[in-house]
């Protein structure tokens, strides 16, 4: 089975709904690299009521995206804990070229996972979302639904109206998606790196193996 001995980091990158945080346990489990989610951070912060939260909170429930400034910070932190120093799964970072230019000062990375979905199905994907609080599971009310005994529990992201999932759509194309054409240049000069493209359209037990073939070759 793949296991990353390096110490260089993943980033798991594509659009809002794509399936990060779905896949990102797996890949988790299988390269032996903490996942680190700048939207699961926010969000943490947003609940303890921080000022760091009080202040993102207004750009996520707009559908925008964080100013760099506090997200570098957040992540310099997260990456001076002990469970960073074999490298980490970035899931939902970096989403702009800023927030790459300065994760590159920080760790290295091996790969980057694209996860392409395209945008119609993205808004079906996200509306239909639901959290399980209690393990942060995700389900959807249709392609993925939770078991009976735990439905009534489950909660939908505030930011995962229909509304604000086209604003963060157009924050994916505008700011996020030129990242992509970085990493693939930054592939041309830098050998240590390989960029990976998975359909992200099948069910998640087959992204999930389309993801473990790449890791494996
Ligand atoms: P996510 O859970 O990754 O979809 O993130 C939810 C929201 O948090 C996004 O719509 C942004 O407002 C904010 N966010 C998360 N990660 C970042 C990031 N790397 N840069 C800027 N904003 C972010």
């Amino acid at each position: 089975m793949y296991r990353d001995s390096s110490t260089s980091s993943i980033v798991l990158f594509g659009p809002p709904g794509a399936g990060k945080g779905t896949q990102a346990g797996n890949i988790s489990r299988v390269t032996g690299k903490p996942q680190v989610s700048t939207g699961d951070m926010l969000r943490a912060a947003v609940k303890e009521g921080s000022q760091l939260g009080i202040e993102a909170k207004e750009y996520m429930d707009a559908g925008l995206l964080v100013p760099d400034k506090i997200i570098i910070g957040l992540i310099s932190e997260r990456m001076a804990q002990d469970d960073a120093s074999q490298g980490v799964l970035f899931d939902g970072f970096p989403r702009t070229i800023a927030q790459a230019e300065e994760l590159s000062e920080i760790t290295e990375i091996s790969m980057v996972i694209m996860i392409l979905v395209p945008d119609e199905e993205i808004v079906e994907r996200i509306v239909g979302r639901r959290m399980d609080p209690e393990t942060g599971q995700i389900y959807h009310v249709k392609f993925n639904p939770a078991p009976l005994d735990i439905a009534s529990r489950l909660v939908q992201r505030k930011d995962d109206t229909e509304d604000t999932v086209r604003s963060r759509l157009n924050a994916y194309h505008s700011q996020t998606k030129p990242l992509s054409n970085w990493y693939k240049e930054n592939e041309t000069v830098n050998s240590a790196l390989r960029v990976i493209s998975i359909d992200g359209r099948g069910s998640i037990e087959q992204v999930s193996a389309l993801i473990e073939k790449e890791l494996e070759s």
